[in-house]
């Protein structure tokens, strides 16, 4: 489709202009004022325009346990999550237009989904996830979720060291599987791609990284990974290869310019000067953070390396919501209490560049998305700037950054097609939608979690906690 934003509002390099935005087979062709009309027309008055966000980490299925999971740190937390996840490939359908719909409406127009699979209907996993996506129209890249080792395995052994259970899936079938997802469904062209994404060196074997890595060699994709969430992983690094788990990586050839890494709270200086020079990119996931204790990752010491940063949401039982714009919000903010110097603070202009450049940077398509830029692709986001939240009239990115904005979506684009307008989704029915997940889900509260019982003692050992009372 072709078409016309007229009198629009843009950021310029520390200022705004009023633009007419042109989009010619699904690339922006001329931005400037006074353009000559191609195609539909768009009245963009009194409203700001701005390149589509990277929601650049979640997990669409933990939407079903969104706001009922424990006060607890993130060995414990996936324990519970597990004993209560009972996935079945309806959930994982409308979990993902869930994810899709809520990262829309907060200025996404691209979503990473470190897709928890159903063992043994792995593939079906990954074809209706993207099924979903490919309603919504959103751009994806989907990250089949994959370890090898039992997810006991993720915690340190401490004094005592600990047998685990084999994993029910051999690494080399777990590779035969991201292979065929790699030749069914990759399709960058189209919107879709697939990552290899082992979830972390806390369950995962060199064997694991080292397939996944001439994975992503042979059919050029990107690598996204889990990294030094906890300070638990810091220690079972340490026990598991006796270095840092980044120095680890980067041995086996693990980091690159196209490897996104989420959380990447308890690394060292090194660590970070590696992650500076392999160009890996750091996926910032504050609400995450807070919400588990896992830390502050140290954001303002990344950025002054010149290592890659953006944002995600993580998974929605660990948020608990998908609303980029509350991540990116507190993701910048947060880091101001970590830094007396306020000249390293995270500015409102910087934040939207990292959510926005600096996605499409870890997933290597800098090239075509990430700002408005004559020949890259229409991934667009028209916000409305008359809305209550965004009122009075200040700063636009200001207010959109550091407000609360709410419902301030009113049309996006992406690769030119238009799949929100007037504040609505116009490719799937969103009401129908909301019945679903209300049908499939009940109101719940408290449950209690066998495998947290089992293994709490051992984790408060490890971790320097007192006994339980
Ligand atoms: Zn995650």
């Amino acid at each position: 489709m072709n078409f016309t934003i007229q009198n629009v509002l843009i950021a310029t390099h520390d200022d705004y202009a009023t633009v007419d935005v042109q989009v010619v087979d699904s690339k922006i062709a001329a931005i400037a004022p006074k353009l000559d009309v191609i195609g539909a027309v768009f009245n963009g008055s009194n409203k700001l325009l701005l390149p589509g966000f990277f929601n650049a980490h979640t997990h669409s299925s933990e939407m079903w346990q969104r706001g009922i999971m424990s006060a607890f740190p993130l060995e414990l937390w996936l324990a519970e999550l597990y004993d209560f996840a009972p996935l079945d490939l309806e959930k994982v359908y409308l979990s993902a237009l869930g994810t899709a719909v809520e990262t829309l409406l907060s200025g996404g127009t691209s979503v990473v989904d470190h897709l928890v699979l159903i063992p043994g209907q792995e593939l079906e996993t990954i074809a209706t996830a993207n099924r979903a996506y490919q309603e919504v129209g959103i751009r994806t890249f989907i990250a089949p979720l994959i370890q090898d080792e039992s997810l006991a395995a993720g915690m340190p052994s401490g004094e005592s060291p600990q047998n685990h259970e084999p994993y029910f899936r051999s690494t080399s079938a777990t590779l035969e599987i991201i292979e065929e997802a790699v030749k069914k469904f990759h399709h960058p062209d189209a919107g879709i791609s697939i990552l290899v994404a082992p979830t972390g060196i806390q369950l995962c074997t060199d064997a694991l990284f080292t397939g996944c890595i001439e994975l992503s060699d042979r059919y050029d994709l990107c690598r996204h990974s889990h990294l030094l969430e906890t300070k638990a992983q810091e220690k079972l690094a340490q026990e598991k290869y006796g270095c840092t788990a980044v120095e680890h990586l980067n041995q086996i050839g693990y980091l690159s310019d196209r490897t996104s890494l989420a959380h990447c709270v308890w690394l060292s200086d090194r660590d970070i000067k590696i992650l500076a020079e392999t160009q890996s990119t750091v996926v910032h996931n504050p609400l995450s953070n807070l919400r588990l204790g896992s830390g502050i990752a140290p954001i303002l010491k990344y950025r002054q390396a010149g290592v890659n940063v953006t944002f995600g949401c993580d998974g929605a039982s660990s948020n608990d919501s998908q609303d980029l714009l509350e991540a990116i919000k507190i993701g910048s903010i947060l880091h101001n209490v970590t830094d007396l110097d306020y000249q390293h603070w995270i500015t409102p202009r910087q934040s939207v560049e990292m959510a926005a450049l600096g996605g499409a940077k870890g997933l290597n398509v800098a090239d075509k998305l990430g700002s408005l830029t004559v020949g890259k692709q229409a991934d667009l986001v028209l916000y409305d700037l008359t809305n209550l939240s965004l009122l009075p009239r200040t700063d636009p990115i200001g207010l959109l950054v550091l407000g609360r904005p709410t419902n301030i979506v009113d049309s996006v684009w992406i690769n030119g097609q238009q799949i929100v307008a007037n504040s609505k989704v116009t490719t799937i029915n969103v009401d129908e939608l909301r019945q679903e997940l209300f049908k499939h889900s009940q109101w719940e509260t408290k449950r209690k979690s066998s495998t947290v019982a089992q293994i709490e003692t051992h984790y408060r050992t490890v971790m320097d906690l007192p006994d339980s009372k």
